[in-house]
């Protein structure tokens, strides 16, 4: 299928075009229809190098509203360097998204500009769990009307220990969003967080 037949708009189809991809990937083709068109929750068993951050990241592209300056979309991430990555990568396949902010919080950089950032007005926060724990309790920012949450590298999350600051940060976003869960394996923790914040998710495997 083509990155069209998904359903994409055009300011996604514009940036897939100046990336070079030519066609979705098995686990774009499975998650974004799903996505774009129903509003669940989804488990994804993929590995990195799938292209999942495109997976999770044009449905919530498409789906946040960029006119408004309220951060939507919370996407979690063990490592500095991975959200640093996931940040890069949602800001070029957004960028003929009028007014869209993604900004990237994690621990080692000054927390201060971190928080002006956010506060400039972030519809989409990608983070590592311990500085945005710390960033909600000195209450630099406002996760109370986060509409999608995804959980990426579960299971390398809970491996490092972030199960507790992930069920604090999921405490103060609101219930009824969606949450989007990817992990290359499927070990008892994750399932157990799965079953644990999640309401009947949809589950693909690639
Ligand atoms: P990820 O698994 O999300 O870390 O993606 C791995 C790499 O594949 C990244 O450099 C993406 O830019 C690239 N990528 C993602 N989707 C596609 C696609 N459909 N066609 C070609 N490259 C892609």
């Amino acid at each position: 299928s083509t990155f069209q037949e998904l359903g994409l708009n055009d300011d996604l189809l514009h940036a897939i075009t100046d990336l070079g991809f030519i066609k979705p990937s098995e686990v774009q083709e499975k998650a974004i229809p799903i996505l774009l068109e129903s509003e669940t929750d989804l488990v994804a068993l993929a590995q990195t190098g799938t292209g999942k951050t495109a997976a999770f990241g044009f449905p919530m592209l498409e789906k946040i509203d960029v006119n408004s300056r309220t951060t939507q979309g919370l996407i979690l991430s063990p490592t500095r360097e991975l959200c640093l990555q996931i940040a890069n990568e949602m800001k070029q396949y957004g960028k003929y998204c009028k007014g869209l902010n993604v900004v990237a919080i994690y621990g080692g950089s000054s927390i201060t500009d971190q928080a002006r950032d956010v506060k400039r007005g972030a519809q989409i926060i990608v983070a590592t769990p311990g500085r945005m724990k710390d960033m909600i309790s000195r209450r630099m920012v406002d996760i109370s009307k986060i509409q999608y949450s995804v959980l990426d590298e579960a299971d390398e999350m809970l491996n490092m220990g972030f199960k507790e600051d992930i069920t604090d940060i999921l405490s103060h976003t609101p219930e009824e969003k969606n949450t989007w869960l990817f992990s290359a394996t499927m070990p008892r923790e994750v399932a157990t967080i799965a079953k644990k914040f999640m309401n009947a998710p949809r589950e693909i495997t690639v």
